[in-house]
C-alpha cells in the first residue's frame, strides 16, 4: 500500500516545510519539499510513476506527527469501579483526537507478582486497540521479588516504573520502598515515574474536612493544597538524585511543584515532568459547578484555584522546557450511571472522598493544546508538536519510530485544517463516557484525517480501522536524558 500526501505543510519539532510525504508499507519512505514545490512536484511525479494506491490532498493543511499520549488508564480499577473506556473504545477515541500512540499503566496487585499485572494488562489490550500502545508498570509492592521483576520487565519493553506517594493503603509506597526502586532503576537504566503528593498529610486534611461537614467536590482540591504536591516533588527529586536514576513527575499541577522541577533541572539532574490539559484549562470554578457537576473535574493531583497563577505558570513551563510533555491521565468515569459499570462519579454524593479520581481527555488533548499554543499564542507550532508527540516518544524510548515525520518513521500522521473550528460536546465525543470537561468550548483547527502505520483510520469523521490494528510496542530506555 503506497500513499502520497501532497500539497501540505509538514510540521515536526524542528521544521515547517512545504513537502510531499510518500508512505510505503506503513512507513514514511520519502519526504521531499521546498518553496515553490519544484522538488515536491518532481517527487509527486516519481511517486505516480512508482504507482500510488492513494493520494491525499493536504493543500492548505498541516501534516503533523500523530500524537503520543504517555499517560492513560484504560479499564483501570479505582474506588470500587473501573475507568469506563476499554482499550477498544479508548484507543479509538484517541485516534479520533489525533493520537496514534498511547502508553498505558499496567498495575501490580499488592501481594502478587508484578509480572501477573503486566500479563493481565497485555491481555486486556491484545486484539482490541485501534492504535499502537506500550505499558509503564505501576509498582504497588516493592520487595526483593519486585525489584528482580523490574529487570525482567525491561526485557519486555517496559522501561518505566511508577510509584505513588499518595493513596495510603492502596497504591502508596513508603519513602524506603521508593528509594529501593529508584536504586534499582539507576542500575537497570529505567525511569521512575512519580505521583508526587504527600498522601499521609492529605488523608489527615480529608478526615478533618469531612468531620466539619465539608463534603462537596471542591474540597477534593482544598484538601490537597499545592504545598502537598510541592513537598512530595521536592522529596522525590532528592531521593532520585541520591539514587542516581531519572525521575519523571506525572500530572504536575501546582506551581510549587514546578519550582522544584526547575531547581533540579538547573542543577543538571535528570528530572522531567508532564502536565495535562485539565491543569492548563480547568480549575476551581469547574469544581464549584452546582448539582454535583463539579465531580466531573475530580482527579489527582487536583485542578487548582484560578486565582493563584498555577495555569499561567504551567504554560510558561511548557514554553521554557521546564515542563517537557503534555499527556492526559485519561481515566474517565461517567457522571450519570454507566450502562454496564453502574454508578461512578455519584458514588461520591455527600462524600467527596468517594468520588472516583479521574477524568476523560485522550480525545481532546491534541486539539486543546494546539488551540492553547496557536490561538492563545502560548507556544510555537514546533513546540506544540514537541510536547504532544516528539518529546513523549523520546522520553519513553519510542523515537523516531513514533513522534515525528521522517524517513523510516511509522506513518502515524494527522492531516490538520488550521482554518477550521471544532467544538467539544458530549454529543460528538467517542470516549465511553457521558461528558467532556470542555463542553461547548470552540477551538481553532480540525483533525481531518488520521493515519496509523500508513493506514487511514479516521476520515470524514468516520473510523475506518479495525480493533486489533494497534499492536504492543516494546520500548527502549529514555532517549531524553541530560
Ligand atoms: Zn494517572
Amino acid at each position: 500500500m503506497r500513499i502520497l500526501i501532497t500539497g501540505g505543510t509538514v510540521v515536526t519539532a524542528t521544521e515547517i516545510m512545504r513537502a510531499e510525504v510518500l508512505i510505503d508499507d506503513g512507513t514514511v519512505v520519502a519526504l521531499y519539499g521546498g518553496e515553490g514545490g519544484g522538488v515536491a512536484d518532481a517527487m509527486a511525479r516519481t511517486a505516480i510513476e512508482l504507482g500510488v494506491d492513494t493520494t491525499i490532498d493536504a493543500a492548505g493543511k498541516y501534516v503533523l506527527p500523530g500524537g503520543v499520549d504517555v499517560h492513560t488508564h484504560m479499564e483501570l480499577p479505582f474506588g470500587g469501579t473501573y475507568a469506563s473506556d476499554t482499550f477498544e473504545s479508548g484507543t479509538r477515541a484517541a485516534a479520533f483526537g489525533g493520537t496514534t500512540t498511547i502508553v498505558d499503566f499496567a498495575v501490580q496487585t499488592i501481594g502478587e507478582p508484578m509480572m501477573d499485572g503486566y500479563e493481565e494488562w497485555m491481555a486486556k489490550a491484545d486484539g482490541n486497540a485501534a492504535i499502537d500502545y506500550g505499558f509503564h508498570m505501576i509498582v504497588s509492592d516493592v520487595n526483593d521479588q519486585t525489584l528482580k521483576e523490574m529487570d525482567i520487565l525491561m526485557g519486555e519493553g517496559v522501561t518505566s516504573f511508577k510509584l505513588f506517594m499518595a493513596y495510603p493503603g492502596v497504591l502508596y509506597s513508603t519513602d524506603g520502598q521508593i528509594f529501593r526502586a529508584m536504586q534499582r532503576a539507576a542500575e537497570n537504566g529505567s525511569t521512575i515515574m512519580m505521583h508526587a503528593e504527600n498522601g499521609i498529610v492529605i488523608d489527615v486534611l480529608r478526615e478533618q474536612a469531612l468531620a466539619r461537614g465539608e463534603t462537596d467536590p471542591i474540597h477534593h482540591s482544598v484538601t490537597r493544597p499545592p504545598i502537598t504536591e510541592g513537598e512530595a516533588t521536592h522529596r522525590a527529586i532528592a531521593y532520585a538524585e541520591l539514587a542516581g536514576c531519572p525521575l519523571y513527575v506525572v500530572h504536575l499541577s501546582a506551581k510549587e511543584a514546578l519550582e522544584e522541577i526547575v531547581a533540579a533541572r538547573d542543577r543538571g539532574s535528570n528530572v522531567f515532568a508532564e502536565t495535562c490539559p485539565q491543569y492548563l484549562f480547568l480549575g476551581w470554578r469547574n469544581l464549584e459547578e452546582p448539582d454535583f457537576e463539579g465531580s466531573k473535574y475530580v482527579c489527582s493531583t487536583p485542578v487548582r484555584s484560578h486565582e493563584q497563577g498555577h495555569q499561567e505558570a504551567l504554560w510558561t513551563g511548557l514554553a521554557t522546557n521546564d515542563l517537557q510533555v503534555v499527556s492526559t491521565d485519561h481515566c474517565p468515569f461517567c457522571f450519570n450511571d454507566h450502562p454496564t459499570l453502574g454508578t461512578q462519579k455519584k458514588l461520591g454524593l455527600g462524600d467527596f472522598t468517594k468520588i472516583p479520581n479521574g477524568l476523560p481527555g485522550v480525545e481532546e488533548r491534541f486539539a486543546l493544546i494546539y488551540h492553547g499554543a496557536i490561538a492563545e499564542g502560548r507556544l510555537s507550532l514546533n513546540r506544540f508538536v514537541e510536547v504532544v508527540a516528539t518529546t513523549p516518544a523520546k522520553m519513553f524510548g519510542l523515537y523516531p519510530k513514533k513522534g515525528t515525520i521522517a524517513v523510516g518513521s511509522d506513518a502515524d500522521i494527522v492531516i490538520f485544517d488550521p482554518n477550521a473550528v471544532s467544538r467539544f460536546s458530549a454529543e460528538n465525543i467517542h470516549m465511553d463516557v457521558d461528558y467532556t470537561c470542555y463542553e461547548g468550548m470552540e477551538v481553532v483547527g480540525k483533525i481531518e484525517t488520521v493515519l496509523s502505520k500508513g493506514q487511514i483510520i479516521i476520515e470524514d469523521g468516520e473510523y475506518r480501522g479495525q480493533k486489533g490494528d494497534g499492536v504492543y510496542l516494546e520500548r527502549g530506555t529514555s532517549q531524553n536524558l541530560l
